[in-house]
């Protein structure tokens, strides 16, 4: 693992802290950061934990720049699905049912509320995760429950972090939509610059279904997906793409995270 580049004397993670310190987080106005990813295949050039590195990283970034702490990252996600991440039949990726899922994520969410923290936020970087995310949430937190504290869902790493200009500039008029660029380009380039040494990049390749319907099919017929589990163009991947993917997300990230929980007031990390 890369070190946590430590901006302050704290610490970011909540599993390193004691009981103590945990509370004098909470009692700070400190918040908490709940990453979660998926097992699930990247093609034959990135790892499995693709999705929870991801957000794990972006998770630090964000640490760096707020008063959050980042908890144990959920390294488990919902089923993927052929058309959006290739499905169950590539080996090693493990797909969670939506009950079990979600009654990790509320149980989780309620465990935080219980100890305190008012300010939580759940980052999902798995496609097939959204929603059930949401309804985890919202069981964990009913609009009816007592108190102040508030848990914002973030159920998209790449959705709506990155500038339009951005990726105009990668992908000119050649950008496929995030459904379907699973484990090209933007996965590809980000692990480029988070995590360099992950990165198989002499197995990356250009591959893409051979038919990408607008509706489902169970079971998914063969071409919904590819031999390689690339839905796009890896090859094109470069680091210095990833940097500026990276930049615009971290930047929403803060930004959304700051205005929504800390009222815009970048909520320094307590020194
Ligand atoms: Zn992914």
């Amino acid at each position: 693992m890369k070190p946590v580049k430590e901006t302050s004397g704290t610490m970011h993670m909540l599993a390193d802290l004691t009981w103590v310190e945990a509370r004098e987080a909470i009692e700070r106005g400190a918040g908490v950061l709940v990453p979660i990813g998926a097992l699930e295949q990247h093609g034959p050039h990135l790892p499995l934990s693709m999705d929870a590195l991801a957000v794990t990283e972006a998770a630090k970034a964000v640490a760096q720049r707020l008063d959050v702490l980042i908890a144990p990252t959920i390294s488990y996600g919902c089923r993927s699905k052929p058309l959006s991440g290739g499905g169950p039949a590539f080996p090693g990726g493990v797909g969670l049912e939506p009950r079990t899922y979600m009654a990790l994520v509320e149980n989780v969410v309620r465990e935080l509320l219980r100890s305190g923290f008012e300010r939580i936020v759940v980052l999902s970087g798995h496609w097939e995760n959204r929603q059930f995310t949401y309804e985890a949430v919202y069981q964990a937190r009913q609009p009816d429950d007592e108190g102040t504290a508030r848990v914002m869902v973030i159920e998209s790493l790449y959705g709506d972090t990155v500038r339009k200009s951005t990726l105009d500039e990668i992908f000119g008029d050649d950008w496929p939509g995030l459904a379907r660029e699973h484990a090209a380009i933007v996965e590809t380039s980000v692990l480029q610059h988070v995590r360099p040494e992950l990165v198989r990049a002499d197995r990356s390749v250009d591959d893409a279904q051979e038919r990408f319907p607008w509706w489902d099919v169970v079971p998914a017929p063969p071409e919904f997906t590819t031999k390689t589990g690339v839905m796009w163009k890896a090859t094109r991947a470069t680091p210095e793409f990833g940097r500026k993917i990276w930049a615009d997300v971290v930047e929403a990230l803060t930004t959304a995270i700051d205005e929504e929980l800390f009222s815009g007031s970048r909520a320094h990390r307590a020194s």
